[in-house]
């Protein structure tokens, strides 16, 4: 058995690795692997070779499987005699960019900014791949611990064929801790391992008032439009303070740690005179209690409209729901809200658009003992245990799946790493500590 690398000589061989390390990013950065459909599905494949080419040189057996043609990357080394196997996740698709004109660089070219990385998906989730490989390099291929590493690529889809994948693959991949790199730590040098995360539930609410348009002059006093009927039943999901009037939905209590109000404003760019919404700590509302949120609404554009009435709109409604809420009852109470509420008489239909189960994490056990000393050791600073306000639904796949393996949801970014959104980027020093903490992890692991 290969002797104990001591964490000073890992965290030098990390800090040497750096470079590589980075180039590999940048490498998988420049590829526009977006899973969302519409978009070129041979980039998928490309980020699929790149990240099979970085697991092997960092001594891994790889392979490319496919399921439903989406390409996943498969990677193992045995475990020593004894020693436990640690399954590591990410994936290698990402988001669309939205409004290319909001980036400040372009999101398929990597680029460096006051320490920080800018592309598109160097958080979410490609720096996930290079942490893994990184902290595998870093014991020279020869981990202390079996790894299994799969690496899937439509994650941003919402999985839809990983229950499938598993069922297939589950033999290949079990293990008894697993590593989903595909979180974010509390803030930029402070590392957090999630431990909740909200579900979500959404659905199209579509309101017809007339058979078609009519003059807004002629007919409008007495004919009500259905964007103004959109407006008020929308309205409604809310009270007065903010908080969400949907019944019956779950609410529990979160740690609040240590997030101000100046800090969250300042995270998320809020302007100057609005103020936060709901009751309760501010933990509480990301983490533990329920929000409503409209994504989007059909209805004619400004340049299209003309002074009729609106004859039909449309409108997304998301709610994220807390753990212990069943998303199925959760669905219904928003539906037969949305249905409650629509003002004088006008027809409503409702189509769910899926759903994502909320889970809680055990938090505990020797893996959680193991990684805890391994982000103090790589951070200088303790873990937060934190919750999450959004939904991974393919956490609640692998509990099924593995039901014995503990489940550890990390990540290198954090909260201006503006995942999803334009500008997105991975403080560089976290991704050393991050890549440091996985590496001192298969050690712990192997001899607590
Ligand atoms: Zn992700």
């Amino acid at each position: 058995m290969k002797t104990r690398a001591p964490a000073g000589a890992l965290r030098d061989r990390i800090s040497e690795l750096m470079p590589e390390l980075r180039t590999d990013l940048e490498a998988l950065v420049r590829i526009p692997s977006i899973s969302h459909p519409g978009h070129d599905p041979s980039q998928l494949g490309r980020s699929a070779a790149a990240t099979e080419k970085i697991l092997r040189s960092a001594g891994c057996d790889t392979k490319i499987v496919e399921i439903e043609g989406v390409p996943a990357v498969l990677g193992q080394i045995r475990a020593p005699a004894g020693a436990p196997t640690v399954l590591l996740y990410a994936h290698h698709d990402v988001q669309p960019t939205g409004a290319r004109e909001l980036w400040h660089s372009d999101p398929f070219e990597p680029t460096e900014k006051n320490g920080r990385l800018f592309g598109r998906g160097t958080s979410d989730d490609k720096c996930g791949v290079v942490i893994h490989a990184g902290a595998i390099r870093a014991h020279d291929g020869q981990t202390p611990v079996g790894v299994r590493i799969f690496v899937e690529g439509e994650e941003e889809w919402g999985s839809p064929n990983l229950a499938k994948f598993l069922e297939r693959y589950g033999d290949e991949l079990r293990a008894d801790a697993v590593i989903l790199a595909d979180s974010g730590n509390w803030r930029a040098g402070q590392p957090g391992l999630t431990i909740s995360l909200r579900g979500i539930v959404a659905c199209d609410v579509e309101i017809r008032t007339l058979d078609h348009a009519v003059h807004s002059g002629e007919f409008g006093g007495p004919v009500p439009d259905a964007l103004t009927v959109l407006a008020k039943t929308l309205a409604t999901l809310h009270d007065e303070k903010g908080n969400v009037a949907v019944s019956g939905i779950a609410k529990g209590k979160a740690d609040p740690l240590d997030l101000t109000e100046e800090e969250l404003r300042e995270q998320v760019g809020m302007r100057p005179g609005v103020r936060l919404i709901g009751e309760g700590g501010i933990t509480d509302r990301m983490w533990m209690k329920p929000a409503v949120s409209i994504l989007g609404i059909d209805a004619p554009r400004l340049t299209e409209s003309t002074n009729q009435l609106v004859p039909s709109a449309k409108a997304r409604v998301s709610m994220r729901i807390p753990p212990g809420q069943d998303a199925d009852a959760a669905m219904k109470a928003l539906a037969d809200h949305l249905r409650a509420h629509v003002p004088w008489g006008a027809e409503v239909t409702i189509t769910p658009r899926g759903a994502g189960k909320p889970y809680k994490l055990a938090g505990e056990g020797s893996a959680y003992d193991a990684m805890r000393r391994a982000m103090k050791e790589a951070f200088g600073r303790d873990p937060v245990f934190m919750g999450a306000g959004g939904t991974i639904p393919f956490v609640a796949d692998f509990a099924k799946a593995f039901p014995k393996a503990t489940l550890l949801l990390t990540g290198a970014g954090d909260p201006f790493s503006n995942a999803h959104s334009e500008d997105e980027s991975l403080d560089l020093k976290d991704l050393e500590r991050s890549t440091l903490a996985e590496a001192l992890f298969f050690e712990y692991l192997a001899a607590p």
